[in-house]
């Protein structure tokens, strides 16, 4: 179901949007997070990185492993992972080892399969599944639905560029 995004949560679902716009501008895949704290303070970000061919490199990944090096585990509970696209299930599996609390994603996995289809580009090598069908005990909330089509724009830039 769309959500309405908290106030405070806005700035920082933009951000993703536009970490997600720069890597698909340095030829990696639309894809952005940021990590915030109990106080709505991003303390971390990342984007896709997957052009040099570590197919592992999802922010996502990214921030679950700098929230276990630079977080303790009460404050990784309270933390909110703001993220432009749903958890793949390496993701949520790591976000959930490590502990970190609510996702909110602009646009569902279920939503880029979708397009994905549409398009006619081949499935990821790993199964769609939501979040909470790998972490069910991780708060979600998504998709966004006023940033919905921007995120598929970046989406069809990248995977199906000639559409
Ligand atoms: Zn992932």
């Amino acid at each position: 179901m769309a959500v309405m995004i908290e106030e405070e949560l806005a700035p920082h679902v933009r951000r993703c949007v536009e970490l997600a716009t720069e890597a698909l501008e340095a030829g990696d895949q639309p894809f952005g997070s940021v990590l915030v704290n109990a106080e709505g303070v991003a303390v971390a970000e990342d984007r896709n990185r997957i052009a040099d061919g570590d197919s592992t490199r999802h922010p996502e990944f990214a921030l679950a492993r700098w929230a276990a090096e630079n977080l303790p585990p009460d404050e990784r509970r309270t933390a909110t992972v703001v993220t432009s696209g749903e958890h793949c299930p390496m993701c949520s599996a790591a976000h959930a080892w490590v502990g970190l609390g609510r996702i909110v994603y602009v646009h569902s996995s279920a939503q880029l399969a979708g397009w994905l289809t549409e398009w006619g580009v081949p499935l990821p090598p790993v199964r769609t599944l939501s979040i909470n069908e790998v972490a069910p005990d991780v708060p979600t909330s998504g998709p966004v639905e006023e940033l919905v089509s921007t995120m598929r724009e970046l989406h069809r830039r990248c995977f199906a560029p000639g559409e």
